[in-house]
């Protein structure tokens, strides 16, 4: 266990944002980890864990507490159940998976920071999701002060949402398990339009696995979605806005707003409509690369906040509340932020 006090956290978010914590821990086996959580707990210490920093916004006075950094290993495969210790890292993860000829991952290729927080927003793209795989969270929890093993179905997945985002100082999720697909060196059925387009078949389809794996990478990289240390478009926290959904009421309002545009429309449960975040900042104004300041959009997506270097918090908020009321007078649908903040609020 490796304790530093004082200790800048803007290093650790890909954002590179953030005051300094108070006391910085970084835990390299689950018992470390446990430790860590009970002494703050009993201290009645703050605590914030974080993993790779990819979908947080640190406030610039930084955290006045302990911060836990997840830095476990593990990646057991048997047969086509996978567990994960929570502080691999979930790309790699993704690709030895892939390299072993197994499905149901492969649509995530790229997506940065850490296994164990991939429940947390039931992290997802390109018609995945980490719900239609995991079997079990294995997790502190703070309340009951034991560690408990949850189900999918205890999980409470939804749309970029699960039971740890609902109750963020509840679990520390210490491994996941996955249930994956050897289907032959072929892919999981191809969802997501874009994917399809590129790969030239119908959606539903299988594809070659490893084709479908470069084919995702190639899509996200062309957005500034996969992490380049030397291209500011990645320095980002992906997508800062979740894509909105709409009760019918809501989609009624929205569609008088339209004067004859057609906007990107999915059916959600509940007899909700999903419509795109990126389309409607994009339609509000603010197009690729918009900003002046020291934090702007990516020049390759609508969707992504960017710290050009030298960028405070400060500027990264200024510019996230001027897009999301921007979008709330041209459409009047409330944009929310994806990352998760900390000490600090949109
Ligand atoms: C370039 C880029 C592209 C991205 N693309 C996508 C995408 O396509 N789809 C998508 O869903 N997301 C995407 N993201 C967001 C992000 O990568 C995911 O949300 C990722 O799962 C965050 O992992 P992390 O380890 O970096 O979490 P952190 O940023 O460290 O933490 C995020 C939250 O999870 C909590 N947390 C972290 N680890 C644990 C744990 N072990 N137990 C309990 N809570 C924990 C933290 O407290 C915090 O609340 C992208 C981000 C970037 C920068």
């Amino acid at each position: 266990m490796h304790v530093e006090h004082d200790a800048p956290l803007a290093p650790l978010t890909t954002l590179r944002l953030g005051g300094p914590a108070r006391r910085l821990v970084t835990a390299t086996t689950d018992a470390e980890v446990v430790a860590t959580v009970r002494e703050a707990d009993q201290a009645g210490e703050p605590l914030l864990v974080i993993g790779g920093g990819s979908n947080l916004v640190i406030g610039d006075a930084g955290f006045d507490g302990t911060v836990l950094r997840i830095a476990t290993t593990g990646f057991e495969l048997d047969g086509t159940t996978l567990e994960l210790a929570a502080g691999e890292v979930w790309a790699e993860a993704v690709a030895r998976t892939v390299g072993k000829g197994l499905a149901g991952i492969e649509f995530l290729a790229g997506i940065p920071g850490s296994a164990g927080a991939t429940p947390v927003q039931n992290v997802g793209a390109y018609g995945q999701e980490v719900a239609s795989t995991i079997t079990e969270v294995v997790a502190y929890d703070r309340e009951a002060r034991e560690t408990v093993t949850l189900t999918n179905a205890e999980c409470a997945f939804s749309y970029r949402h699960s039971r740890f985002k609902g109750a963020p100082d509840r679990y520390v999720v210490l491994r996941v398990r996955f249930e994956l697909e050897d289907a032959a060196g072929q892919s999981s059925p191809v969802k997501y339009a874009e994917v399809a387009r590129k790969l030239g078949v119908e959606a539903e389809q299988r594809v070659d696995l490893q084709t479908a794996y470069e084919t995702v990478l190639g899509l996200r990289a062309g957005k500034g979605m996969v992490l380049d240390p030397a291209d500011h478009d990645t320095w980002s926290a992906g997508s800062f806005f979740t894509n909105p959904i709409l009760t019918a009421e809501q989609y009624e309002a929205f569609l008088a707003r339209l004067d004859g545009r057609t906007a990107p429309a999915y059916p959600a449960p509940d007899g909700c409509t999903k419509t795109s975040a990126a389309w409607l900042i994009d339609q509000a104004g603010f197009g690729k690369g918009y900003g002046s300041g020291p934090a702007t959009l990516s020049t390759k997506h609508t969707l992504a906040l960017t710290n050009r270097g030298g960028a405070t918090t400060a500027d990264l908020l200024a510019l996230a509340r001027e897009i999301r009321d921007g979008v709330k007078d041209a459409f009047g649908v409330e944009l929310v932020n994806e990352p998760v903040t900390v000490g600090v609020q949109l």
